[in-house]
């Protein structure tokens, strides 16, 4: 509720009632309580095939087997390009294609288990490229395309990329100067019309003429799938490992959470160099069998509303920024456009405000379904459904079969459950589910901190009320969330430090009323540089072209000194807490300080 309706006398109600009996298609899931009481993790298995060839193969079920069951006519992708080009994929295309793919991985001599890294726009190529190293048994990891060079390093090198499928214009600007450093980036594949680059081939060459017969190889469900790299407040980016098995998750939140009946036109929003974009942006809905409509350019609402009105699309999977975004435009900018096909919205990856739910209602005439998940949990855990009254704000009830807690860490490393609704704790996850991270690459002892007594730690602080729907309030630590795209203040802070000037550097995420957060820097010299406009915008500079946009910080403001602990580190939350005006909180361990 808004000051402004409060004061109107328009109070929002608490929930937004659901009537199940008048939706069509009935919903999958109709009664959450009955659902998750009635849930085997078998049933969810059994909406899957298996590999004629043994085990779990996420390509076999998101396309192979599609075409093995004569639905290989219906598109499996619409694709729509920027400039208005507009392709489709049949089921049956997507199996050649990807074939295709997998068998110029061989030809390559690419070995099952390698590390196919890719880096470029909502592509065709791209989603080629994903399935078809899938079903070489090769190893995804998914970049965005807004990475500068630094992130792409930084990832190439802990996630030992073997193969890279770019564009030329990305490996120009971006990739062709680190090659030195990445001597096990044996093959780069460039997408399009490819000038002749040293070292590179080009997709027309190898991945075009090659054979459209592929069969994949058995494939044990706990095969490495893919490598999503995500942000810790310390350190490098974490290399989340996931596994065949997570297709079973993939497949079950498409029904339950998304809501994904056969005839469905579904579009999700998010790009696949972030997890959304990868789990629900091409796994889930193949592995449902519907119509996933790709769109290349970024963000724009007429565009969008375009999209839902010319595509018919029927369920839509978005971000509150772009919710935000259209919010500022306003309900009228909606007017004119024949949004009926649309029967079910869902939204992920920031707090969705109850002002951004109650915006959808009148704006669509239908509510945006909030859900919680993050790139080690693999799938969606937390949701709101079709047929579960909403309470905006919250976001919503564990899936079936996932078992949600609030509960603190004790300081022996135990977990201590808190029962008592609407007290704040660490959101914690029963272990195992089948889309779980199964490690940090490289990094055990991060991994095996994560868990304490068979819960997962997920580093978001929230609440359970007595009805059993969770609301977010906020993270455990320090990484920012920007426009939806997680950010670790480390590899922000490190390659501003790769400054001459910059003695050291914090950064910290201000509350912003439409990306949820910016990044902020706090950057102090070294002695022989002077504060100045130019300097200021010389490392605003710097910071994006190592970074790239997405990631580097938006302002930077000069200190003498940065709050630091007695073992040297610097106290984020401090400069936020002053940044904010809120209370400092405990300073028992600060060492060095200047205020302003
Ligand atoms: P990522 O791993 O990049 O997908 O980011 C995951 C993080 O995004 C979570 O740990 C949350 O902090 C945040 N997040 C995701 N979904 C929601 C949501 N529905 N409400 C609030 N925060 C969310």
């Amino acid at each position: 509720m808004t000051a402004a309706e409060a004061a109107a006398g328009t109070a929002r109600p608490p929930r937004i009632v659901k009537t199940p009996g008048a939706l069509a298609p009935v919903p999958h899931l109709l009664d959450h309580a009955a659902t998750c009481a009635a849930f085997r993790w078998d049933d969810a298995r059994a909406l899957l095939d298996g590999l004629p060839a043994g085990g779990l193969n996420i390509a076999h079920e998101a396309v192979d087997r599609h075409v093995a069951h004569n639905r290989g006519g219906k598109t499996a992708i619409r694709w729509l390009g920027k400039s208005g080009a507009r392709r489709e994929f049949s089921y049956a295309d997507l199996a050649a294609g990807t074939s295709r793919f997998a068998n110029a991985l061989g030809a390559l001599g690419v070995q099952p288990g390698e590390r196919v890294f890719v880096l470029m726009g909502r592509l065709p190529e791209l989603y080629l490229a994903v399935l078809g190293a899938l079903k070489a048994r090769c190893v995804v990891s998914p970049l965005f395309s807004a990475f500068g060079p630094e992130p792409i390093a930084t990832r190439c090198e802990m996630g030992d990329a073997r193969v890279l499928v770019t564009t030329p214009e990305l490996y120009q600007r971006k990739v062709k100067g680190l090659r030195e450093r990445l001597p096990g980036l044996k093959h780069v594949i460039l997408v399009g019309d490819a000038v002749d680059e040293a070292g590179t081939v080009r997709w027309a060459d190898v991945v075009d003429p090659a054979s459209l017969d592929f069969t994949i190889g058995a494939t044990d469900p706990e095969t490495m799938s893919l490598l999503h790299f995500t942000s810790g407040t310390t350190g490098r980016p974490k290399g989340a490992i996931h596994v065949h098995e997570a297709v079973v998750m993939h497949a079950m939140t498409a029904r339950y959470a998304l809501d994904l009946h056969d005839d469905d036109v579904f579009w999700c929003t998010a790009d696949p160099g972030w997890v959304t974009g990868t789990s629900y942006g091409i796994v889930a809905p193949l592995v449902s069998g519907v119509t996933n409509v790709v769109v290349e350019a970024e963000f724009d609402a007429p565009t969008w509303y375009s999209v839902l009105q010319d595509e018919r699309v029927t369920v839509w999977y978005t971000a509150p920024t772009a919710i935000r975004m259209m919010m500022r435009l306003g309900a009228d900018s909606l007017r004119g456009y024949d949004l009926s096909a649309l029967r079910f919205m869902a939204s992920v990856g920031e707090p969705l405000n109850p002002e951004a739910v109650w915006w959808g209602l009148d704006a669509f005439g239908k509510t945006f379904h909030d859900n919680w998940w993050q790139t080690e949990t693999g799938g969606i855990m937390v949701s709101n459904y079709a047929a579960m009254d909403i309470k905006p704000g919250s976001m919503g009830k564990p899936l079936p079969g996932i078992t949600a807690a609030i509960a603190r860490r004790t300081s022996e490393g135990r977990v201590e459950l808190i029962d008592a609704p609407d007290t704040e704790g660490e959101l914690v996850l029963k272990t195992p589910w089948p889309s779980m991270m199964r490690g940090y690459l490289h990094e055990e002892e991060r991994y095996r901190k994560c868990f304490a007594d068979g819960w997962y730690f997920t580093g978001d602080l929230a609440k359970r009320d007595a009805d059993g729907y969770y609301w977010f309030v906020g993270r455990a630590d320090d990484v920012i969330k920007s426009a939806g795209h997680l950010i670790g203040p480390f590899e922000v802070e490190s390659a501003l430090m790769e400054h001459p000037a910059v003695a050291e550097a914090g950064v910290i995420g201000i509350p912003d009323p439409t990306v949820g957060e910016v990044v902020k820097a706090y950057v102090a010299l070294k002695p022989g540089f002077e504060p100045s406009e130019a300097l200021n915008r010389e490392l605003l500079g710097h910071a994006r072209k190592r970074l790239g946009a997405a990631v580097a910080p938006k302002a930077i403001e000069f200190r003498s000194n940065l709050p630091k602990t007695r073992s040297g580190k610097i106290m984020r939350r401090l400069l936020k807490a002053r940044e904010l005006g809120l209370p400092e909180g405990d300073l028992s361990t600060l060492e060095s300080d200047e205020k302003r």
